[in-house]
């Protein structure tokens, strides 16, 4: 994706509070990302765990959800794949991340959850290399396809969360 300003970000977010948006922290190392590596952006907030956010660059523009990971880390699921990039070899845990769903859906109380990475290393999931006697005669190809396929499953979230 396209490299992005904090501004940009916290005006991207559809399904939170204007207090909830001013109250997100960014990571330490915002500078230093390599956005073009990156399919979606994501993040814990940093000082409050409990708070994940997802920010992707749908068609219609940049859109940032809100999400709320399980209190105390009691939701974490083991030995079960991320819903977005299905990465079947990393060992992070995936948690069951809910969003709010926008507007009044969302004030209503409707929320979408879905399995995501605990850190949200989707991104660099699909684009990992794989052993040598692993890999398939056409790894830059298979690449692509992961990423193609990350893009278009967060896609698919995002608009459960917007629609
Ligand atoms: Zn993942």
């Amino acid at each position: 994706m396209q490299k992005f300003s904090v501004d940009d970000i916290r005006r991207s977010f559809v399904n939170a509070s204007r207090s909830e948006v001013k109250a997100i922290n960014f990571p330490a190392d915002f500078d230093q990302f390599d956005w073009e590596q990156l399919d979606y952006l994501g993040w814990r907030d940093p000082k409050m765990p409990q708070r994940g956010y997802l920010v992707f660059p749908a068609d219609t523009g940049l859109v940032g959800i809100a999400l709320r990971a399980p209190e105390g880390g009691s939701g974490k699921i083991r030995k079960i794949i991320c819903d977005l990039c299905r990465d079947v070899r990393s060992e992070t845990d995936v948690y069951l991340y809910v969003a709010r769903r926008a507007g009044h859906a969302g004030r209503d109380g409707n929320t979408v959850g879905t399995l995501i990475c605990s850190d949200f290393r989707c991104s660099r999931n699909v684009r990992a290399e794989v052993s040598a006697s692993r890999r398939h005669a056409d790894w830059d190809t298979t690449r692509a396809l992961q990423i193609e396929a990350l893009t278009e499953r967060t896609a698919k979230f995002v608009a459960r969360v917007t629609g």
